[in-house]
Formats: structure tokens, sequence, C-alpha cells
């Protein structure tokens, strides 16, 4: 029978990049579906921008494969490809209109004057760029105008692929929020394939179908951003995803249950570690709930507020809870409201329950699961 499935627009398969004796792209495999918005996260120097740059053309793997639109591109030149990039530096010809700068690479196409015309004026639109700034060279734009001016550039000859190296990093923190969505309704309103190379996680989460989060050169997960912050897969995920609590202890006695410090601790389901392995229980700070006094609920401990720290909407809690090991401490975080109907100040003690279903179980350092 014939095989029906369409093969993804964009296929990175095995990639491999290394500079002397550094792997900067290790091994890599990712498959991006037609108009999806994918977000490249990770540390400083984990290889998110080599990839997007192998992906350009402007750097050649050592190892492995690319396909775009059913093709291979691997050797590709730049010039023959099918995307369209935007750079953190904001990177406009100094000495072009906005307008002329958008309308570049049409003009070295030969498109004809009205059709260069109408193309500019719907880009204009889209990046929602007033009529008056056609005029203004990039000196006169601020930097969140450039960054719009640089996105109509690279949009301007439809390509099939929107490359996108972090450019929203040299810009203040409001202009940021607000062009990271700009550039979401633009991206769901023509429905380009977009590559997005971040560090910053809230920006990932924000603005990515999928995120794929990688550490030195390699993948560790690629997820949607819910399921991404809800079941990260590994503790480098959880600790680079938001913020993460975790607590040493040992795997056992029950198959959901894990010793920390004289506590016996209940996860939602059985977490497959063989008994006294030496694991790390991990939960969120918001996922604990804090002035449940039931003793007959999972998971329900008491604790001492050590340090509370207000945060405008919410608080900080840094607990001591009773049972962990000496120097253990669990981070909180609390509604105002929450804080402040249970009176809750430095020095109070409290009831509070780790609810089982949201501790997630992983290896020690250097642990593997069984
Ligand atoms: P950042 O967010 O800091 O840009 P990144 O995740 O994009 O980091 P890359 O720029 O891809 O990381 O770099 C990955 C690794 O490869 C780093 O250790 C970097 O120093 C190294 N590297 C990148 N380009 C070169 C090069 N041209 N020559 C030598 N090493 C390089």
């Amino acid at each position: 029978m014939e095989d029906t499935r369409r093969e993804p627009y964009l296929r990175l398969m095995h990639l491999t990049k290394t500079y002397g004796d550094l792997v900067a792209v290790d091994d890599l495999s990712l498959d991006v579906e037609e108009g999806e918005f994918v977000c490249l996260l990770g540390p400083s120097g984990c290889g998110k921008t080599t990839t997007l740059r192998i992906i350009a053309g402007l750097e050649q793997p050592n190892a492995g494969e690319i396909r775009q639109g059913g093709k291979e591109i691997t050797r590709l030149p730049v010039r023959e490809r099918d995307f369209g990039i935007v750079f953190q530096s904001f990177a406009l010809f100094p000495n072009l209109t906005a307008e002329q700068n958008i309308a570049y690479g049409l003009v070295n196409e030969g498109w004809a004057k009205g059709d260069i015309e109408a193309r500019v004026d719907r880009l204009m639109a889209l990046m929602d760029l007033p009529d008056d700034y056609r005029s203004k060279y990039p000196s006169q734009l601020s930097g969140g105008e450039q960054q719009r001016v640089a996105l109509a550039r690279a949009l301007a000859p439809s390509p099939g692929l929107l490359l996108l190296d972090e450019p929203l990093s040299s810009l203040d923190a409001k202009v940021r929020v607000a062009l990271r969505l700009e550039i979401k309704h633009m991206q769901q309103a023509i429905g380009v394939t977009t590559i997005h190379v971040t560090h910053d996680q809230e920006e990932a989460l924000a603005i990515g179908d999928r995120v794929v989060v990688m550490n030195q050169g390699h993948i560790e997960q690629v997820a949607s951003p819910v399921d991404l912050y809800c079941s990260p897969r590994t503790p480098f995920v959880a600790d680079f995803v938001g913020i993460t609590n975790f607590l040493r202890g040992y795997a056992g006695p029950g198959p959901d249950e894990v010793r920390c410090g004289s506590l016996t601790l209940h996860c939602g389901s059985p977490h497959g570690f063989a008994t006294d392995a030496p694991v790390r229980l991990s939960i969120r700070p918001e996922d604990a709930r804090l002035g449940v006094a039931d003793p007959a609920t999972l998971n329900a401990l008491h604790a001492e507020v050590e340090d509370i720290e207000f945060l405008g909407s919410f608080y900080r809690l840094r607990l001591q809870v009773d049972g962990l090991d000496e120097g253990a401490r669990v981070m909180v975080e609390a509604s105002t409201n929450r804080v402040r109907d249970l009176s809750l100040r430095q020095g109070s003690d409290l009831a509070v329950q780790l609810p089982p279903s949201l501790l997630r179980v992983y290896p020690a350092e250097g642990g593997a699961r069984r």
C-alpha cells in the first residue's frame, strides 16, 4: 500500500557540528511541520545559534542531513535556499530607508515596481509600521521599530522558512513583550514555518507551538509549552524551565514512595526506581498547598517560614520542613491573598502539603533509572 504520510516540512537528521574538540551540535534530529512555530531554548553555548546557522547554510555540519520541503538542502549554497532571517543586531542597511530595506530582496529578484509597492504596503501593515515610517532611515527608528522593519524585510520574498536569532534580546523589557506577541500574530496570520532561537524561557513558552530545550549540543526535550512546564522529562529541563525544588532521597519502600530525611513521601504513581536507589524528588514552588491541616492527607507536613519575600502579585517563602535533612529547604509560592488569610510571616508555623501527583522523581546526579 502507498504511504500517504507527508514528510515534515523541515527535517534535521543527526546533525553534528564540531569546532576543534568542541562539539557544538551533537547528533541533533528534529522534525518541524509546515506552519509550526518552534523555539530553540537553552543556556548560552548550548548550540542554538549554530543549529540555526546550519539550517540557513551559514555553517556546514560535519555530519547529518537537512531536508526542507521534501528536498535535501544540506550542501545547498545560501542564496539558493528558501528562508528569511532576522538577527539580534538589527542589521538593516543604514543608507536605505525603511521602505527600501523592505523592498531590497524584491528589487534584486527583479519584481515589477507596482508589485513591490503592493508587497511593501502589505508587509508594513502586517508589522504595524505607520505609513510615515517609509522614508525614515534606521538611525531614525527605535530598536523595536528597526526589528519590525527587519521582520518585514525577511518576509518580503514570502520565504518558506523564517529564522529568528534572538531578535528581541537587544530590546527593553516592555518592547520585547509587545513585539513577541506581534511576531506570534504575524506568524499565525501568514502561517510561515518559523524557528526562533532564544535563551529566554518565558519568551519560548509564550510564543512557541513547540519548544526544543537544548543542552550541550543535544536536545533534552521537545514539547508544547504546557507539557514542558508540567512534565519536564529531565532534571535539566525542570530546572531550566521555571523554578523547581529538588529534594535528595531514596526510592521505596513502596513503589510510589521516596524517603527524604525521616519522611516517606508518596508520588502519584509508581516511579520505577529500585528500592534504595538514590533519587531527586522535584516539586514546583506553586504546587505546594499551604494551610492543609488534615494529617490523613498524603504528604501533609509541618513547616516553619524561614524567609518570606513579597514579589507583587505573589509571595515566595522558604520553608524549613520538619523531617527533611538538615539544610534542605522548600521554596513555595502563594498568592498575596493566601498569605494574608493564613497570616504568614517570618517564623510562622504552618501545615503544607506536597500533592503526590505533582511530585516528580528523577535519578540522583550521575544515577540512572533502573
Ligand atoms: P548563545 O545564546 O550564547 O549565543 P548558543 O546556544 O547560541 O549560545 P552557539 O553560539 O551555537 O550557542 O555556540 C555553541 C558552542 O560552539 C559554544 O561553545 C561556542 O563557543 C562554540 N562556537 C560557536 N561558533 C564557533 C566558531 N565559529 N568557532 C569556534 N567555536 C564556536
